[in-house]
């Protein structure tokens, strides 16, 4: 019986996207789950890395976004690891990368990693990789708030869950990739799979727990409501009235920049407008 691994959360002030990502240490090496998303961020997490005094195994990916995988250059810093996500995962950050390119060299400038580096082994759906006989397990989801996602369960009893962008907890929600059905969807299949007590590791603030399921499929549900309820024969006042409805249902500032760019690619998607953002 291995020891209980350690799990430590990167940054430790949380702030700007309030991106997370995760060092868990166990007798002989450290694992990461994600990288961040500038260039300074991860530097820092690896010098992180390096304070613990162990090498680092491997880097398991939760899902497709930038945010996630754009530190991984500066996280690896050169250490010949296997970067592990589905095949799914892999193919989207290769098929995407250029364009999270031009959106985010402009917003980021050098802090958007210069040479990013791409997951390099796949793994399938329910297949699990294991460290000083600490196992985590691959929940191959497909589209649901990315692209392609991948949670990834920690031991067996299912009770400690790395969940990626599944739950945001009380922060606003990126949506504009289309998937809130999937989402949705996924939602209802990982809250029947998890007992109430579990605790989960989630890509912006948390820890969160069951109990945010029911808060996360209200906030997709309202998004969707919102934008319906629209009045899209004026764009800008549209626009401003989805942000009003999002900002009674949770009035917080964090990351409501990511609610804003879903706007109007779901009102495109739903069939509202032909108008580009
Ligand atoms: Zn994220």
């Amino acid at each position: 019986m291995a020891s209980e691994p350690a799990i430590h959360r990167y940054p430790g002030k949380q702030e700007g996207a309030f991106v997370n990502a995760y060092l868990v240490e166990t007798e002989s090496g450290v694992i990461a789950i994600d990288s961040l998303l500038t260039v300074s961020e991860s530097r820092a997490l690896r010098a992180a890395l390096e304070e613990l005094g162990k090498p680092l195994h491997a880097v398991l990916l939760t899902h497709s976004h930038p945010d996630h995988y754009g530190g991984l250059t500066e996280l690896v810093a050169g250490d010949d690891v296997p970067i592990i996500a589905p095949q799914g995962v892999i193919d989207t950050i290769a098929r995407d990368d250029d364009e999270k390119e031009q959106i985010l060299r402009p917003m980021f400038g050098d802090e958007w990693a210069a040479e990013r580096t791409f997951p390099n082994t796949p793994i399938h759906d329910g297949d699990s990789v294991s460290f000083d006989n600490v196992t985590f397990t691959v929940i191959d989801l497909g589209p649901s708030e990315s692209p392609h996602d991948s949670p990834w369960i920690l031991g067996q009893d299912e009770r400690v869950v790395f969940l990626g962008d599944q739950i945001y907890d009380h922060k606003h929600c990126f949506l504009a990739d289309g998937f809130h059905q999937q989402w949705l969807d996924n939602i209802e299949m990982l809250r029947a799979r998890f007992p109430s007590d579990a605790v989960f590791h989630i890509g912006h603030g948390g820890p969160a727990s069951p109990a945010s399921w029911d808060w996360q499929r209200r906030y997709i549900e309202t998004f969707l409501e919102a934008v319906l309820a629209a009045d899209w024969s004026s764009p800008q006042q549209a626009h401003a009235s989805v942000v009003a409805e999002m900002k009674r249902f949770l009035p917080t500032d964090e990351l409501q920049f990511l609610m804003e760019l879903s706007i109007e690619p779901v009102a495109r998607q739903l069939g509202l407008t032909s108008v580009a953002a």
